[in-house]
């Protein structure tokens, strides 16, 4: 079936409406009318190619909220009309190590909700700037959160997994002190998050102008991370920290902030690497630095029953489809507090 969608037909071109072909549901399917997509900064790396193997026309969007409208004769679990997501999966091999302990987002053959490979036309995922998406049951999420909420859901289903599932893994909690750098999509809801686990949150940002609304996010304390003064206030006192930042820069400054024994995990994914850390700044304290990806399909239901049960959205910025490239433009700037989400009922305008 054809749909209105949004994309690029190459990396140096803006993205513009364009119809694409949803596959019919078969026995394990569901398919969803997507109601909103967020705008997460891995569509931008992606689209624009600043991440190797882009296939265009590229269709991004991996922060999916809709109603089921169709189910395959063999899906019990759904039914239509139900409130869904989906994330940034939607297939894996369903059977390796990984995707039997629920970690399908570690599993070798993933499929990532965008550019990945597919027998679907055409030959690559698309995204959910889109007005249908067609997922093996396995990977749609239920929705608890009261329906006039759905826009702001929307982003839990990337920026929320990926911050949800290294605070958990690392045990966020009382008695922790978390640290959190870059106040973006991601960043703002790893504030939420930590402090909602109970965790002593201190957010980093660059931008002096976030101060006040880190706070309001639920940090306890906030350090403009320009400030050398700032930052050696909290040298080896942190238990974790979780970094945000979709740019390379100096991660020397975040290891001198932990403690013996602390860890500094990576989720933002610069297009060029950071410049290496300095050896004393692991093995005088046994410190470390580890990575980590969105998270698999049972937790991202925790995370997202987590936040139905503690009254956690994100704060978003809802615009039209024929918005996102100034919003690409706007995020590039930090310009957004602190996601932008699509309303599909303006794809077909
Ligand atoms: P975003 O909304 O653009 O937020 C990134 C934040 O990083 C900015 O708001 C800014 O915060 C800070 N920042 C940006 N450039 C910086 C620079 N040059 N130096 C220092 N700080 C800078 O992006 P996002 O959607 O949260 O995504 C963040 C990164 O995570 C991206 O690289 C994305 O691809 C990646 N990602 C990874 C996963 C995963 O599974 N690991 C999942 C989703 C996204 P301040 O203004 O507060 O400094
Ligand atoms: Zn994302």
């Amino acid at each position: 079936m054809l749909v209105h969608a949004y994309g690029a037909h190459a990396a140096d071109k803006p993205l513009e409406s364009l119809q694409i072909t949803r596959r019919t549901p078969g026995a394990h399917d569901v398919q969803i009318d997507i109601a909103f997509c967020g705008v997460c900064h891995s569509d931008l790396h992606q689209v624009r190619a600043e991440w190797e193997g882009t296939q265009f026309p590229c269709v991004p969007g991996h922060e999916i909220v809709g109603r089921v409208s169709a189910v395959g004769a063999h899906v019990s679990d759904f039914k239509i009309g139900d409130l869904v997501g989906v994330g940034c999966i939607v297939d894996s091999c369903k059977h390796c190590a990984d995707c039997e302990a629920g970690f399908e987002n570690y599993c070798d053959g993933m499929v990532g909700t965008y550019n990945a490979p597919t027998k679907d036309e055409p030959g690559w995922t698309l995204g959910g700037y889109s007005q249908k998406i067609v997922v093996h049951e396995r990977f749609a999420l239920r929705i608890r959160h009261a329906e006039d909420q759905l826009a702001a859901v929307a982003p839990l289903l990337c920026a929320g997994i990926t911050t949800y599932s290294p605070l958990r893994h690392w045990e966020a909690g009382p008695g922790k002190k978390v640290g959190v750098v870059g106040i973006g999509g991601l960043g703002h809801m790893g504030i939420k998050l930590a402090h909602a686990m109970g965790a002593h949150v201190v957010a980093f940002t660059t931008s002096d102008s976030k101060r006040e609304a880190a706070k309001a996010l639920g940090a306890d304390e906030v350090v403009v991370s320009r400030n050398p003064g700032e930052m050696a206030a909290h040298a080896q006192s942190f238990d974790f920290i979780l970094n945000t930042v979709a740019a390379p820069h100096d991660l020397d400054a975040f290891l001198a902030l932990l403690k013996r024994d602390g860890t500094m995990t990576l989720v933002g994914a610069p297009a060029t690497p950071h410049p290496s850390p300095n050896v004393f700044n692991f093995i005088t304290k046994r410190r470390s630095i580890a990575g980590s990806m969105i998270g698999g399909i049972p937790e991202t239901q925790e995370m997202l029953d987590f936040c139905a049960e503690h009254g956690i959205v994100a704060d978003i910025e809802l615009i039209r489809a024929d918005e996102i490239n100034e919003a690409y433009e706007r995020m590039l700037k930090g310009d957004v507090k602190y996601r932008f989400v699509i309303d599909t009922a303006t794809l077909a305008a």
